[in-house]
């Protein structure tokens, strides 16, 4: 019996459509645009095109994002933005099934993924930032001038909305991290132009008619489609105030170079990372593998804050690597659509030849690949999870991002050892330490190097709990209400009085 749910009317409708940019609260066919083809990387097959905008619709959705933020959002109550996001919330979980169904269908995540992950979390993002968006406010401050005829000083700050913010958008969780930038934007009085990543566009723009129905006023939300172009001229965009970019070290770093040039935009990085795991002698084989596969093949790999640096005590690294083996091999590859599926296809030919290929020059420092990484035949991305046992610390695998399922293993000897090794990279989004002995687990916290230190556990991230990399993996904090310090402005305001 098929455990693969029938594609909903909804969906199919969608995906036939002839797919514009959304400006100014209506879809803007752009027939002068290329279109780009959007692949669902199960089967290779063309689901759907978008236009490949450029700096017409960039300028056209600054400008009703600049309109709307003078304007009709100005006049909406902070009350009044968290009801509509609470709207947006409520329709988000309406339309759980298709649009759960349309992210798989783009993303090739596995459909549990797409409810749990990208949708019922969006949800929870969305009311965390309408929990906020009536106690964003400044403070009183009594300055210690002096006095000379009687008059007084009282001081106050306000906090204001930074205005037009470009956000950029990766394609892992195409739907959540989109929700997570206009969440944000839209809670602190911001209006927001999105540039969905080309490969997952699709969630976003079904999302973006949801917002209207929702009450978000035309203007307030736009996404323009296309390459990497798109989002170079909302960062170049002389009337957006603050880029919120989330993707790779490489575009990051250019965006954010580009930003300080173009205006001293306020920037917001969330960048990769190649995040350290390590495992603490007290930590039995079984909750290691089982460890392994929360940090490291949640969708593939394909998670930010995924481990893929593994250290293991050097006495356990043989059974783990033997118990891993079975547990991967046992794994069901296939249909992400498919319920009984337990792990599914890279998001695209491309990722799926880049991490292929990093994993057949592993030899080349003396790595070995102890299990899986064959290229499964067929029209899918399809790659086995992989295994890698490094031999030193320098070796590639265990320095280079791959974002898929990779994990690579070295053996450690003590607690100085494995804290040297975790914090031997440029990078620092995550981190995570396994160990019930909790004086070890406090002493270890304050020393590793990451924006996000988990202990026994990986990967889940919460609305209330800030999130952001150190290092080379990004600048800035979202979510909690540290998203409010990169979204607003701090104005001080003195006033001179007499008693
Ligand atoms: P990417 O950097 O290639 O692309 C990200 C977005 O930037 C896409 O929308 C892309 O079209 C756009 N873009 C490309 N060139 C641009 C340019 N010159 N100027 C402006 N925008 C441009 O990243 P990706 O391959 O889509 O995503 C994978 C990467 O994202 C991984 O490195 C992963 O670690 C990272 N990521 C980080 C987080 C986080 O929260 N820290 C979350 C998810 C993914």
């Amino acid at each position: 019996m098929s455990t693969r749910p029938t594609i909903l009317p909804e969906v199919r409708d969608f995906l036939a459509r002839e797919h514009g940019h959304f400006i100014g609260g209506r879809a803007v066919a752009a027939p002068a645009n290329p279109r780009i083809a959007v692949v669902d990387p199960a089967d290779g097959n063309a689901i759907a095109s978008i236009a490949a905008g450029g700096e017409a619709e960039v300028d056209a959705a600054v400008a009703a994002a600049r309109a709307a933020f003078r304007g009709a959002w100005l006049e909406v109550s902070p009350a009044g933005r968290a009801a509509v996001l609470h709207r947006l919330a409520d329709l988000l979980q309406a339309h759980r099934e298709p649009l759960a169904q349309l992210e798989t269908l783009q993303s090739g995540k596995l459909i549990a993924l797409s409810r749990a992950f990208e949708i019922d979390q969006a949800c929870a993002f969305l009311r965390h930032y309408a929990s906020w968006a009536t106690r964003i406010h400044g403070e009183t401050i009594a300055p210690s001038l002096p006095s000379f005829r009687g008059e007084r000083y009282s001081a106050f700050t306000r906090r204001e909305p930074v205005g037009v913010v470009a956000g950029i958008v990766p394609w892992n969780f195409a739907t959540l991290i989109a929700i997570w930038k206009l969440g944000s934007a839209l809670a602190t009085g911001c209006t927001i132009v999105l540039k969905p990543s080309e490969f997952t566009p699709l969630t976003l723009l079904r999302i973006a008619e949801l917002a209207l129905e929702a009450g978000v006023p035309a203007g307030a939300l736009n996404v323009v489609t296309g390459a990497g172009a798109v989002g170079e001229a909302l960062v170049r965009h002389p009337d957006v105030a603050k880029i919120s970019f989330t993707g790779s070290v490489p575009t990051g770093t250019a965006v954010g170079r580009l930003a300080i040039e173009s205006g001293l935009k306020r920037t917001t990085l969330e960048l990769g990372g190649k995040n350290s795991v390590g495992f603490l002698p007290d930590v039995p084989v079984q909750r290691i593998v089982a460890g392994v596969m929360e940090a490291g093949f949640v969708h593939q790999g394909q998670v930010c804050a995924a481990g893929e640096r593994f250290f293991v005590p050097r006495a356990r690294l043989d059974d783990v690597l033997t118990h891993l083996s079975e547990r991967l091999g046992g794994l069901r590859i296939g249909d992400p659509l498919d319920e009984a599926t337990e792990f599914g296809p890279l998001a695209n030919q491309a990722h799926r030849d880049k991490v292929a290929s990093l994993l057949a020059r592993a030899p080349q420092d003396g790595s070995t690949v102890v299990h899986g990484g064959g290229v499964l035949p067929g029209p899918g991305c399809f790659l086995e999870p992989a295994l890698v046992r490094a031999s030193r610390p320098d070796a590639a695998l265990l320095g280079e991002e791959t974002f898929g399922p990779v994990a690579t293993f070295l053996p450690y000897d003590d607690e100085e050892e494995l804290l040297a090794l975790m914090n031997g990279t440029p990078f620092g989004l995550a981190a995570s330490v396994w160990t019930n002995d909790l004086d070890r687990a406090m002493r270890l916290i304050p020393r590793i190097e990451a924006g996000t230190v988990w202990v026994n556990m990986h990967t889940l991230l919460d609305p209330a709990v800030p999130f952001g990399g150190i290092k080379r993996s990004g600048i800035g904090r979202e979510f909690g209400g540290a998203f409010i310090d990169a979204y607003t402005e701090l104005k001080s305001v003195m006033i001179r009085h007499q008693t």
